[in-house]
């Protein structure tokens, strides 16, 4: 499932291949990704358009075009982009393709109608109305402290929780928990000051590393827990098997002698 360093490559990927060329047309292959738009107006709005930005808020990417509208992509569970000129891979999962002049198209793809993309007036709009909470690599560390503090629950949870910091989904909270060293049942109200320091520190390395790599998981380090997530996986640290275990209705892995 696209988290922010997913949807972080897409939006590099959409600002190389997407802007600054006339979309000729706009073609939907599937209408059910439209979020609450009729086709005709989605098409309507941005035929004869030019992207000019991509702009990513936690798991949301945004690509302007002008003043206004902005076009919102949510990637669900296994949406993606393509960029292509006739036959390509994956393509019967394509359900959006902005087609520009030379005949190529910025495809916006996904194999469960999980994802969603439409129209808004402005970014800031767009995340006030969705409710989301700072973007997990623009929090500062003083914000991130007040958030856990002022946060009942446990930690994963809470980093999960898209109102209250935006981006981050079970994954790397596994892999944030798994670097600072917490279990993924601790509370917040259980952590020191030291540990939220730590956390904070683990959110930033983590993030950036996978952006670095652009989300592959096979190109992360390798004391990074992410692909040892399975029942005969070992942790990448300290060799002892990891164990799942079940936190607000998500499956969480860790490593239990090295998270407390
Ligand atoms: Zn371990």
């Amino acid at each position: 499932m696209p988290e922010l360093p997913d949807v972080e490559t897409f939006r590099r990927y959409a600002r190389r291949r997407g802007l600054h060329k006339r979309i000729k047309d706009v073609e939907i292959v599937d209408e059910r990704i439209l979020d609450d738009i009729p086709p005709r107006t989605f098409q309507a709005k941005l035929r004869g358009r030019t992207l000019d930005s991509a702009v990513r808020h936690g798991k949301y990417l945004f690509l302007t075009a002008g003043d206004t509208p902005v076009l919102l992509m949510h990637f669900g569970m296994t949406g993606k982009l393509a960029y292509a000129k006739g036959e390509h891979e994956d393509e019967k999962y394509d359900k959006i393709r902005l087609r520009f002049e030379d005949e190529h198209a910025l495809i916006y793809q996904c194999r469960r109608l999980l994802g969603k993309v439409g129209l808004v007036g402005a970014i800031d709009e767009a995340v006030e109305a969705l409710e989301l909470g700072p973007d997990a690599l623009a929090v500062s560390a003083k914000a991130f402290k007040d958030l856990l503090s002022s946060s009942p629950g446990m930690v994963k949870s809470v980093l999960m929780d898209q109102k209250r910091i935006a981006g981050i989904g079970n994954i790397y909270s596994d892999e944030i928990l798994f670097h600072a060293g917490l279990h993924p049942r601790k509370t917040c109200k259980e952590l020191s000051d030291n540990e939220i320091g730590n956390l904070y520190r683990a959110l930033n390395e983590v993030l950036k590393t996978a952006v670095d790599v652009k989300a592959d998981p096979s190109s992360l380090p390798n004391d990074y827990l992410l692909t040892h997530r399975s029942k005969e996986g070992k942790c990448p640290r300290c060799g002892g098997s990891v164990r799942a275990i079940t936190v607000g209705g998500r499956r969480a892995w860790y490593c239990p002698s090295r998270q407390s």
